[in-house]
């Protein structure tokens, strides 16, 4: 059953995002940076609200099952649906036709279903490549010294554009921790650069959350995904 949204919701929604975008100005200086907004748990009439009434023009969900639940009920128009959550391989199909971007590229078997589905879609599939730059055990992605020769095993797929590099950040007690894995990721994004995806059009380098996004953009960051400073706590009441 669709339900409204709540007045007092629709304001700190507003409110939210009017802040966010202040501070990502502040932030920013004359860079462009894409805010993504995080929906996973929102509901899509606040998904919609964001887009159609906020300006928001991007958004990604994490798992496929609630993309496809929602799906029916999002506004689309100019509006990028990306996919940043962990991607199942048999699961690709589903999200295919769906989303612009996946973010969270880091295996071959899954670069290579990628592919697959997009060729038989008959698209180009935009991907970033998950780096795993603090080295983390419980993390996935690409290690860092991995990258060459996974860019270059990853080449031969026609139907697959990388688009840069994602990363999910650490949770550090020090804003200056913080700093340090954004400094050294944007070391990183720059060392490949020229390297493996020189031909891209404004390369991507997906990073910063809620709690950090300023720092993350102060860094380097390009696209921003934030998920609570704008919809409030996942199991915001409404
Ligand atoms: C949920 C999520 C975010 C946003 O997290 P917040 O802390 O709520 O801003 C960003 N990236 C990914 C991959 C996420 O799953």
């Amino acid at each position: 059953m669709k339900e409204r949204l709540s007045d007092e919701y629709a304001a700190a929604i507003r409110a939210n995002i009017a802040d966010i975008r202040a501070r990502m100005d502040k932030a920013r200086g004359e860079r462009d940076v894409t805010l993504l907004l995080a929906t996973k748990t929102v509901a899509p009439e606040a998904i919609n609200y964001a887009t159609q009434e906020c300006g928001v023009t991007d958004i990604g969900e994490n798992r496929v099952q609630e993309l496809i639940a929602k799906y029916d009920d999002l506004e689309k128009e100019n509006v990028n649906i990306h996919f940043i959550g962990t991607l199942q391989t048999n699961k690709v199909k589903y999200i295919i036709d769906k989303v612009c971007m996946i973010h969270s590229l880091d295996s071959v078997k899954l670069a290579r279903e990628i592919d697959r589905q997009a060729k038989k879609a008959g698209k180009v599939m935009d991907v970033l490549i998950e780096i795993n730059v603090g080295r983390e055990e419980s993390k996935s992605g690409v290690m860092p010294e991995d990258f060459e020769q996974f860019a270059d095993e990853i080449s031969v797929f026609e139907n697959i554009r990388v688009r840069g590099i994602m990363v999910i950040g650490p949770i550090c007690a020090e804003k200056a921790e913080y700093i340090e894995y954004f400094q050294k990721t944007y070391a990183f994004f720059l060392d490949i650069l020229p390297k493996k995806i020189h031909n891209i059009y404004k390369p991507v380098l997906s990073m910063g959350m809620s709690d950090n996004f300023d720092l993350a953009i102060e860094q380097g960051s390009n696209l921003i995904r934030v998920g609570t400073a704008a919809f409030g706590k996942r199991n915001y009441v409404k």
